[in-house]
């Protein structure tokens, strides 16, 4: 008898859970009826949300270490894929030992890379999850990584299971690796296909000068919206053509309607600190405190200038 009320319990939690997953994929979205003033839980009632803005009010100079970007060079094959949430590259788990990964930068673990994806819009002044001096780029890459020895399920539970690296988008010259995706972002208009990328290097989608970013502890910024990721998004932006920017533009939702926008708003802050590690920090640092400072609010004013002056 016991063992039959424990089969059952354990029924229906699997139950519970499956329904939850699929729930979960396809019941929420970025329209009126879906979004994210929609989404449930800790989307709606937690403390240290993502996105944010980083303005000069909040941000305070960090002496962090150079944050190290590991196999990030190498190519490998990817899987393209729409989730009717926005666009991913995965697969990186099957490139054994050289998968990527991230270390040092004020980061205590070593984080492995499992996916990419990214947040666009339908226009240039909005499009990017993190806005700087409340202004956003037109788009946002999140480069997601599991801490070592975690599964992407027992991670998701730790505070700092998650290091998601975001990159901004911006407009200018062609960018190398997504025109190497562009044949596979045509395949996945719609949601469903996989298709499979030979000879993708991550490298292509980080700004050249990778020292300077900001760094703050948050939250995915989907449901379930788990609390778990220490976040690092980088001061320089990629930059990517009209053209380039319209293949994620052109992808379609669950219901095969436009996905035209998939930015989450940014969340308040509630007391958080953010900190900004600066890309001359070594240079200014033996120039005294004061330099350093100065140093650093010019590069957060030059970040702010290149949203509004992308040829810069
Ligand atoms: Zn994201």
């Amino acid at each position: 008898m016991e063992i039959r009320m424990r089969y059952m319990v354990h029924l229906i939690s699997l139950l519970v859970a499956l329904t939850t997953a699929v729930m979960a994929d396809a019941s929420w979205g970025y329209n009126a009826d879906n979004g994210p003033a929609t989404w449930p839980g800790v989307c709606q009632t937690g403390f240290r949300q993502s996105p944010i803005d980083f303005n000069l009010g909040s941000v305070e100079i960090s002496h962090y270490n150079k944050l190290h970007f590991v196999h990030y060079h190498n190519a490998g094959s990817v899987n393209v894929t729409n989730n009717g949430h926005s666009v991913t590259v995965s697969g990186f788990e099957t490139w054994g030992p050289n998968q990527p990964y991230i270390y040092s930068g004020g980061l205590a673990h070593k984080y492995k890379l499992v996916q990419f994806h990214a947040h666009w819009s339908q226009d240039y002044l909005t499009g990017s999850e993190h806005t700087v001096g409340g202004l956003h780029y037109p788009a946002e890459v999140h480069f997601v990584h599991i801490r070592d020895g975690y599964t992407v399920a027992t991670a998701a539970n730790l505070s700092d299971g998650i290091a998601v690296v975001g990159v901004f988008l911006n407009l200018g010259t062609p960018n190398v690796g997504i025109s190497m995706l562009k044949a596979a972002l045509s395949d996945v208009v719609s949601v469903g296909p996989v298709t499979k990328v030979d000879g993708f290097r991550p490298k292509t989608l980080l700004p050249q000068n990778t020292e300077s970013f900001y760094r703050y502890e948050g939250s995915l910024t989907t449901p379930g919206c788990n609390e778990a990721v220490i976040w690092t998004v980088l001061t320089d932006p990629v930059t990517v053509t009209e053209d380039q920017l319209n293949l994620f533009r052109n992808l379609k939702d669950h219901h095969d309607n436009m996905l035209a926008t998939n930015y989450r708003p940014t969340q308040p802050l509630n007391g958080r600190q953010i900190t900004f590690r600066p890309s001359n920090f070594d240079r200014i640092e033996l120039c005294g405190s004061a330099p350093t400072l100065r140093g650093s609010i010019s590069a957060f004013i030059a970040t702010i200038a290149s949203i509004w002056l992308p040829n810069m």
